[in-house]
């Protein structure tokens, strides 16, 4: 598993209100997720240095954000013109501008 490591970083910085809605509602605090993650940064991406512990914040909440986006669509959910996800090498740029949409749905809305 490959970490994205501006992306985390940008999700510890400016995009960190998406670890707290990622956490809201759970046993969790932000301030212990975005301590993984920051652990994480630290130790480029190694997941294999996290403990047990770590490991299940990380895949509960912070795996989510990195690797399993949702399209949003061209005009809405289930309006997707491709897999139903965000191709992760677009996600920063997503998460950046706010507008999650994969390739394909990019694709036909420039079409027009
Ligand atoms: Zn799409």
């Amino acid at each position: 598993m490959d970490i994205d490591l501006d992306l985390l970083e940008f999700l510890l910085d400016k995009g960190a209100y998406h670890i707290e809605n990622s956490v809201q509602g759970a046993q969790h605090l932000p301030s212990t997720v975005m301590g993984v993650a920051t652990f994480l940064l630290d130790n480029e991406g190694n997941i294999d240095l996290l403990t047990a512990k770590q490991r299940v914040t990380f895949d509960k909440f912070i795996a989510p954000l990195l690797f399993n986006v949702r399209c949003r669509g061209v005009s809405g959910p289930g309006s997707c013109k491709g897999s139903g996800q965000v191709e992760a090498e677009r996600l920063l740029s997503c998460y950046q501008s706010d507008k999650f949409r994969c390739q394909a749905c990019r694709d036909s809305k420039s079409g027009k």
